[in-house]
């Protein structure tokens, strides 16, 4: 692959099917050769994902039931799970403890649990999690149903303590981070702690907002400034970590990017 074919960033957590139109979305990632791991919100939702990104080089679905959507469409847990063994990524799954969602934690709780199960058991499956207001109970589930050899977790927007940061730095969770979490004190703070071999970009598309606008996956290319200028680094070596680091986890999932 000559150099101007080169992926220029990764976005590891960008809700394609949100966007007003997933394929002009997919068709820019091409243009711009940023590399996304598209989660989808619901298993009903992953067909018409794999759809929109079966040609794509850049962009790869990823099948998910988020925390958030676990009231209305907890019937669709064992869809999930065969679902799990048709691909390697996985995500937008994990747990929310907001007040709005606490309710529904318990089968929160058996989804994301019986999720974990089966990733770990058809292996080489990498996972986009959600744990806000819920690290804790998120990290003690990877610890007690995955084995980092057959599951790779990526906590997406982590937003708990740096204790428990650590803790699943200790389980081989890798950490995909965003422009949003730069415009908190506790946000940065909790990026500075991030080893940089463990480092991933994202966008959570179109949620976070980069100049008051819903973010695209692209603006990864622009978060490589503020990283450098965390860790005291040049931008280029930034970049070029991050791009060994995202193309190990791809390649866990039997995705080979560089070719
Ligand atoms: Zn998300």
């Amino acid at each position: 692959m000559t150099d101007e074919n080169r992926i220029r960033s990764f976005d590891f957590h960008c809700h394609v099917d949100l966007d007003s139109n997933p394929p002009d979305l997919i068709q820019k990632c091409e243009k711009y050769q940023v590399a996304v791991l598209a989660v989808t919100t619901t298993p009903k939702a992953w067909p018409q994902n794999l759809e929109w990104t079966r040609r794509s080089r850049y962009v790869h679905a990823a099948v998910g039931l988020h925390p958030e959507l676990v009231g209305e469409r907890f019937s669709e847990i064992e869809l999930l799970e065969q679902r799990i063994a048709d691909t390697h990524l996985v995500g937008e799954i994990g747990l929310d403890g907001g007040s709005k969602y606490r309710s529904l934690y318990a089968k929160q709780k058996e989804v994301f649990e019986r999720a974990l199960v089966a990733a770990n058991k058809h292996g080489d499956r990498v996972i986009s999690i959600h744990s806000r207001k819920a690290a804790r109970d998120v990290i003690r589930a990877i610890e007690k149903h995955t084995d980092p050899t057959r599951v790779l977790c990526v906590l997406h927007w982590f937003s708990g303590s740096i204790a428990e940061l650590r803790d699943a730095l200790q389980l081989g969770c890798y950490f995909s981070v965003n422009s949003s979490m730069f415009t908190s004190k506790g946000g940065t703070k909790l990026i500075e702690s991030i080893p940089l071999d463990r480092l991933l970009t994202e966008t959570d598309s179109p949620f976070a907002k980069v100049k008051g606008k819903p973010s695209v996956p692209w603006n990864t290319v622009e978060l490589m400034v503020p990283i450098s200028e965390l860790f005291g680094l040049p931008s280029n070596e930034i970049s070029e970590t991050i791009w060994r680091n995202s193309t190990n986890v791809f390649q866990f999932a039997g995705i080979e990017i560089s070719s």
